[in-house]
């Protein structure tokens, strides 16, 4: 029987985009053999420009936003999942050209889904959400280049972020010494409350970058990309690395070879979009153990549904401070 349901949907006309809560019923879910009734949801820079619109991130309208979810299975014809299983979805396009989480029920392939870890459950995944899991697949990058924690330090820019504010308080709980990289210089306190040694105001790495600087890091996490990216690379230390994700400052990298070529330093772009299944089951296992959940209450709170819109502006205004847990009526 086809059973009403609350969504967003993004629809497009002649005036643009716009952005309703609405109500749905199953034969406007999309193609997939599982069904998850959604518990919880979260709010991402992604979700910002689909619900504002101000970038064309959707390529299917009418399309209900969110990137990424968490719930229970309630039907399957995945061999891997059966109803009653917890499931956890971030990415392959969901929340940009296939429904996503801003709605009661989604529809999606299973080989997307990942099953919600022993001792995380689905709130916790989603005060994880993309943006910390995209963190640890940056820590996991690092962490493969050899960098351990007696390498030296480990700066994390845009650090009250998202991303940014994952990966210091999971780098810090590794052992690392982690130096945090902030426009928002007010949330010193909160940066060090995750673990950062040292908190460095961002305007630091905003002028275009020498080829070679000083240097000072071991390895770095990115989400700025731009001029700041550029000066971190000049500041990696021989053999370090740089793990990158994102381009909060700008879509450009303009540097030059010479940290690569003199230094030995390596560069990984991290897909969190694509990833393959067993990385991120990797990955959602390592958050179960090495995040402190203490931690994790402290940069996350909670977001009304309602406000998904509203909040959705403040997200790509950098007015949003750690992870939003959305929780679906
Ligand atoms: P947030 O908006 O939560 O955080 C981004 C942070 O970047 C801001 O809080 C701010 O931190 C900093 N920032 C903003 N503008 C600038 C600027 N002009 N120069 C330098 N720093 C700036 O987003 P998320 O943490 O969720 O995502 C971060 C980035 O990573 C985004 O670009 C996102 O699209 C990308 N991303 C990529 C993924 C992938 O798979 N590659 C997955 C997830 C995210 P502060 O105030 O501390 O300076």
């Amino acid at each position: 029987m086809s059973e009403q349901f609350q969504a967003y949907q993004v629809g497009k006309n002649e005036e643009g985009q716009r952005c309703v809560l609405t109500q749905l019923d199953d034969s406007d879910l999309m193609e997939g053999d599982v069904t998850v009734r959604v518990e919880y949801t979260t709010l991402n820079y992604k979700d910002g420009l689909a619900l504002t619109g101000r970038s064309p991130i959707i390529r299917k309208f009418p399309l209900t936003p969110g990137i990424d979810f968490s719930g229970t299975v309630l039907e399957s014809e995945h061999a891997d999942f059966k109803a009653g299983d917890q499931v956890i979805l971030n990415g392959f396009g969901v929340g940009e050209a296939h429904s996503g989480g801003y709605a009661q029920k989604a529809r999606v392939s299973g080989d997307w889904l990942v099953p919600v870890p022993d001792g995380l459950d689905t709130r916790r995944a989603m005060a994880i959400g993309t943006a910390g899991y995209t963190a640890m697949l940056c820590v996991l990058a690092l962490e493969g280049h050899g960098i351990k924690p007696d390498a030296g330090d480990i700066l994390v820019t845009g650090a009250a972020g998202g991303v940014g504010s994952v990966a210091v308080a999971v780098l810090s709980k590794l052992g690392y010494r982690v130096v945090a990289s902030t426009g928002r210089l007010q949330e010193t306190e909160f940066l060090q409350g995750l673990g950062a040694a040292e908190v460095v105001d961002r305007a630091g790495f905003s002028e275009p970058a020498r080829p070679l600087g000083r240097e000072v890091w071991a390895g770095a996490i990115d989400v700025a990309g731009g001029n700041t990216l550029a000066n971190v690379l000049s500041q990696i230390k021989r053999g370090g690395a740089a793990a990158i994700c994102g381009l909060a400052e700008s879509m450009n990298l303009p540097t030059s070879v010479a940290p690569f070529i003199l230094r030995g330093i390596a560069m990984y772009g991290i897909d969190s979009v694509m990833a393959p299944i067993p990385l991120r089951k990797q990955a959602w296992q390592r958050l179960a153990s090495d995040l402190d959940f203490k931690l994790l209450d402290e940069l996350s709170f909670d977001l009304d549904f309602a406000d998904l819109p509203q909040a959705g502006a403040d997200i790509l205004d950098g007015k949003i401070r750690g992870r939003a847990i959305v929780k679906v009526p």
